[in-house]
């Protein structure tokens, strides 16, 4: 399995959209489990990492490294 790369305030997409029509998720949180906040309607859910590595698409927009 592909081990993808993210980070903290990473912009994704998943492989599902949100139902309010955006696909672009900001990864707010970073830990056992990660959570994301959907940029279309600020909605946010926490995953686990494992679940979060199969259901990430791809990285839209990288975070600055700070
Ligand atoms: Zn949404």
């Amino acid at each position: 399995m592909e081990m993808k790369e993210f980070g903290l305030h990473d912009i994704v997409e998943m492989k599902k959209g949100h139902p309010c029509g955006a696909n672009a998720w900001k990864i707010i949180r970073m830990g056992a489990d990660i959570r994301i906040k959907c940029e279309g309607c600020q909605h946010s859910v926490m995953l686990p990492r494992a679940e979060f590595n199969k259901k990430m698409k791809k990285v839209l927009v990288k975070a600055e490294a700070e």
